[in-house]
């Protein structure tokens, strides 16, 4: 065969195969561009998935007639001039092939009245068969109809699921839009019936709220900060409400992407208030100046590249941790006692972590400490000593962390009343608290073991029998590529023969530990872990400091003696936070005056 030019449709339906996967691209692509118009209210109707019919109605800009001819044209745009405007775009679109490529594999319209014009016009694209343009009765705006979708490339018609599976990409690709668009009423419809309508919204909170629903839990929390150069605001799921299964969405400048490093980020952030197989929803707006990112690195435009990622992920990563942490998640007491029908100011503070004290207060050791003691300089038992010396021998089961007898009983200036040997409850500045002691002691000896982690590395310790499993080729291959990575996690992993491990050491801290189950938890996180992707050591130990913790700690029926309580409740004190158990549990439930009040119906 001699070289030729391609046929101009052809090349479209080339493009198309990158651009148009299924109906929901559809969608996409025509929901961006009436977005891109200056559209205030976007009504999508869908039929059989969306491959029967797409049609996306704005109330834009519109096309005037004169141009009408030119939108299924490859590469045609009025979004983009020169190269230089390649830096700055501020438009979702710029490439102009959505249209053409559209109009290359369906039966597609165009029907459009611009702003300020008396009559509408039209123009069809039947498989690269461009129409004329032809006068029309429209509205202001532009009505944009896809029918029959891959009509004349069955191999692609072929590969479409069920109605109700392009359905849920079709939502989802709209959803994605209206949560990065509050201020754009979206109306979808399919098969004639309601699938979802988002009022105007007047804050992104709103939208996110309304767009999301029962997915992000009882009163999430609202984040938005802003330094020189990154902007962030969103929505984050209180990490007592997470489940199993999550949404989350990021947005750069607007765009809707995928980031493993950021994902990560916000994973890393939450790790400390989650415990388990359990994931929080988020959706989060990050906004950079758009030279410090590129967009353009992927035709569907989801990827992005930072020319500064460390930073961003730094930035990102605290900023969710310390909202997190802000929102102080003990749970409101008022809410049980007065029931959900009656709306609550939200707690402004975490009690215990954030309670501010009266002023002769200054010199106690934790400007955190809720508790009215006397201030005083050291702790006379550390819990990191008592663990210290106690490395290479197994310590489960020791419950040695609460203050020993030394310590002398000093009145505390205010009571604490331990109730049936499970509950602590003292007066604070607002109100009273109800502490679980189990689930604060936990908390604190959770905390204890993972700083002292931090501080001093992991050392491994060998054991004097390997424990060997059976792996299958790919995760073998794996460990031998990430040998040292699991060295430095404290985990002396070796390929055994032709498929198996053999683990020969493990964390000198975790020396208690049965072989065998830190074994399998290390192959599942190197299962669970992404190509390329680091280990985060915080997730392997997470779970087996907890449990951990959790044999460390008083329990429930165990009496306190007074001092006991003090020591406990001083630890709490110093920690960034301790309203939640490591299994995500609160350790307190608090009640101010006000509530109180209520209850008693005194206001
Ligand atoms: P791009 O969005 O990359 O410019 P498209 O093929 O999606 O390319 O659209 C081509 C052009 O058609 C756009 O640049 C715009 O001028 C016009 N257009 C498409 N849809 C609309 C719309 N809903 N309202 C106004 N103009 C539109
Ligand atoms: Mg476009």
């Amino acid at each position: 065969m001699s070289i030729r030019l391609l046929d101009p449709r052809i090349v479209d339906q080339i493009a198309a195969g990158e651009v148009v996967e299924r109906p929901a691209s559809v969608v996409k692509e025509l929901v961006e561009n009436a977005l891109d118009a200056g559209a205030t209210r976007i009504a999508i109707e869908l039929m059989e998935g969306g491959r029967g019919l797409v049609r996306v109605v704005d109330d834009g800009s519109g096309i005037p007639a004169s141009e009408l001819a030119l939108a299924f044209a490859s590469h045609a745009t009025s979004k983009l001039a020169d190269v230089g405007d390649l830096e700055h775009i501020a438009t979702l679109g710029f490439r102009g092939e959505a249209l053409a490529s559209i109009g290359s594999i369906s039966r597609a319209r165009i029907r459009s009245r611009a702003r300020g014009s008396e009559a509408g016009a039209e123009i069809e694209d039947h498989g690269g068969r461009v129409g004329d343009v032809r006068a029309a009765a429209a509205p202001p705006g532009t009505s944009v109809e896809v029918r029959d979708l891959f009509f004349n490339t069955p191999a692609r018609r072929k590969f479409l699921k069920r109605d109700s599976t392009e359905l849920g990409h079709c939502v989802e690709a709209v959803l994605r839009l209206a949560l990065a668009h509050p201020g754009v009423a979206f109306h979808l419809r399919h098969d004639g019936k309601e699938v979802l309508t988002l009022p105007k919204a007047e804050r992104l909170f709103e939208r996110l709220r309304a767009a999301l629903g029962a997915a992000l839990g009882e009163e999430p929390l609202e984040l938005a900060t802003r330094d020189a150069e990154l902007g962030l605001e969103g929505v984050l799921q209180r990490p007592s409400e997470a489940k199993r299964e999550a949404r989350q969405y990021l947005f750069l400048n607007g765009r809707h992407i995928r980031d493993r490093a950021l994902q990560r980020a916000i994973k890393d952030a939450y790790a400390s208030f989650l415990f388990g197989n359990v994931q929080a929803s988020y959706v989060l707006h990050l906004s950079l100046d758009p030279a410090l990112a590129d967009p353009n690195v992927h035709p569907t435009k989801i990827e992005v590249r930072f020319r500064d990622a460390g930073r961003i992920f730094g930035l990102l990563r605290r900023s969710v941790e310390q909202r997190l942490r802000a929102s102080g998640h003990a749970a409101p007491g008022a809410r049980l006692l007065l029931g959900d029908g009656e709306p609550l100011p939200e707690m402004p503070m975490p009690i215990g972590v954030r309670d501010e004290g009266p002023p002769s207060r200054a010199g106690s050791p934790s400007s955190g400490a809720s508790f009215p003691i006397v201030a005083r300089p050291e702790l006379p038992f550390d819990v990191h000593a008592a663990e210290a010396t106690s490395a290479t021998a197994p310590t489960s089961g020791a419950r040695e962390a609460i203050a020993p007898d030394r310590e002398p009983a000093r009145s505390a200036g205010a009571e604490v009343i331990q109730l049936h040997q499970r509950y602590l409850v003292r007066a604070t500045y607002r109100g009273l608290e109800v502490i679980d002691q189990h689930a604060l002691h936990e908390r604190v000896n959770y905390e204890a073991f993972r700083s002292d982690l931090r501080a001093k590395g992991i050392a491994i310790q060998r054991l004097l029998a390997p424990e060997i499993a059976p792996v299958d080729p790919a995760l073998l291959a794996s460990i031998e590529e990430r040998g040292e990575e699991l060295q430095r996690l404290g985990l002396d992993l070796r390929p055994f023969g032709r498929d198996s491990v053999a683990l020969f050491g493990l964390p000198a801290r975790l020396s208690g530990e049965d072989p065998g189950h830190l074994l399998e938890r290390a192959l599942r996180l190197l299962r669970e872990a992404a190509d390329g992707e680091e280990l985060a050591p915080e997730h392997f130990l997470a779970e087996v400091l907890a449990s951990r913790a959790c044999r460390g700690s008083v329990m429930v029926g165990d009496p306190m003696r007074p001092e006991q309580v003090r020591y406990l409740l001083e630890r709490a004190a110093t920690l960034a936070d301790d309203s939640t158990c490591p299994h995500g549990r609160p350790t307190r439930i608090a009640f101010s005056v006000e509530e109180l009040d209520r209850a008693f119906k005194r206001r």
